[in-house]
């Protein structure tokens, strides 16, 4: 007998018919005499239709009663998935974070787990209870409902399964595990069977969203194995790990595109020591987190920046900087419009020569201009035309024989 978390995100529990698709997983894992701990998202669209609804009441809402409205969905598919299995003949409870005990700070919509407590999930799993935990929301400790950031089902059970020292952890999603690229938009990703946890957070941070970065930064603290696999077929999936030594000779482990990036500039900046500082400081202060940067030659002792940040972040992003230009005179905000990240990842990298050369040679053979550029040891990535992306991702994935 194990103690298994599983994972269920939003498509695999999009409807009815495949809640009880899920149920009738579970059931079987109960049948085997496991104990089973489910974390499910909300239903696939429905985090997306509750952010629109409350941005057309109001562009920027106040986020402690947006997270009391994003809690909603995953509330609504911990009681649907229990009914689930009370009607397969499966005695099963469902907890939202708070009864769960995932405690955490106070930043809403992107809060951090300070602590679990689970609740009363273990007497729960005594009684021979199958448990649902609502993913992606907690409780901060003055009582206030809190959520983990976009993707943050990920996160709640990983930590989950760290904090109930779970045998297993599975997440369930609607492809067959983590591939070398998007295998919507490649359709020659391979699957990868093993990975290690740095890869996937590079993978992940890069906008693979196949799991929150969050997630795995948080799994490799803990050292929680886990094996990312589809809901819909019995294959096997991708197992995460510290070390994954099969992918060592591999020099690029993938290829991943981020959708939702909007480049930002701030021109005729005055050319002194400070500025920089002054404008990534108001922009922390604001929570909002700065991507890849440029900055241009300066003319005249005038110099511009460019910068990307989320998509969801832009308009609070023009209204800080709109500030903090009237303080540097003469400055001004321009948000020029949204781009897709495109970036090849690879601890291989290190120790590899002409990889780079090969990234920017494949773009230039298929006439893509670039417009920002970061890299790190393990990753180049390159801010291009959002037209530009599926052409820029399956052009490197072939360049770099990912599908070989
Ligand atoms: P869930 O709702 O189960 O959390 P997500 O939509 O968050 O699922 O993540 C799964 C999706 O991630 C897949 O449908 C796929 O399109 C996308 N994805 C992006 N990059 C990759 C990759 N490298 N491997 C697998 N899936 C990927
Ligand atoms: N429902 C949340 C989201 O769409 C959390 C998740 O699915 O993991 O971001
Ligand atoms: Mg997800």
């Amino acid at each position: 007998m194990s103690l298994i978390v599983q994972k269920y995100g939003g498509t695999s529990v999009g409807d009815t018919d495949r809640i009880m698709n899920v149920a009738r997983r579970i059931k079987g894992f109960v049948d085997d005499g496991h104990k089973v701990v489910v974390v499910v998202s909300a239903r696939s669209g429905v985090t997306n239709d509750l952010i629109a609804r409350a941005k057309t009441l109001n562009p920027e809402p106040d986020e402690r009663e947006m997270d009391m409205l994003l809690a909603v969905g995953e509330q609504e598919t911990i009681a649907l998935t229990a009914m689930a299995l009370d009607s397969l003949g499966v005695r099963a409870v469902s907890r939202t974070g708070a009864q769960a005990g995932i405690i955490t700070d106070e930043a809403h919509t992107r809060a951090r787990i300070t602590e679990i407590t689970g609740g009363d999930i273990k007497k729960c799993l005594d009684e021979n209870k199958v448990v649902i935990v609502a993913g992606f929301q907690g409780v901060d400790k003055t009582g206030n409902v809190t959520t983990l950031g976009r993707g943050g089902s990920d996160l709640s059970a990983i930590a989950l399964a760290a904090a109930l020292k779970a045998d297993l952890c599975q997440i369930y999603t609607d492809v067959s595990g983590i591939y070398t690229a998007d295998p919507r938009i490649v359709t020659s990703a391979r699957k990868i069977s093993e990975m290690s946890y740095e890869e996937l957070l590079e993978m992940a941070s890069m906008g693979s969203k196949v799991m929150q970065a969050r997630s795995v930064e948080f799994a490799q603290k803990h050292n929680v194995v886990f094996e990312v696999k589809s809901s819909f077929n019995n294959e096997p999936g991708t197992i995460v790990k510290s070390e994954a030594p099969s992918l060592e000779d591999v020099v690029i482990s993938g290829v991943a595109v981020d959708r939702n990036q909007t480049k930002v500039t701030v021109s005729e900046i005055p050319d002194k020591p400070g500025t920089a500082a002054e404008i990534f400081q108001k922009l922390g202060e604001a929570g909002i987190v700065v991507d890849m940067i440029v900055q241009n030659i300066s003319r005249g002792g005038k110099a511009n920046l460019t910068f990307t940040v989320s998509k969801d972040d832009a308009s609070k992003a023009e209204r800080v900087l709109d500030n903090v230009c009237k303080t540097l005179r003469g400055s001004n905000v321009c948000i020029t419009g949204d781009i897709a990240k495109v970036s090849v990842v690879g601890t291989g990298m290190r120790s590899h020569s002409g990889v780079a050369a090969k990234f920017f040679r494949t773009l230039a053979a298929n006439n893509i201009n670039i417009q920002v550029i970061t890299t790190s040891e393990i990753k180049i990535s390159v801010g291009i035309s959002l037209d530009d992306a599926e052409k820029a991702v399956n052009a490197l994935h072939s360049a770099f024989e990912l599908d070989k």
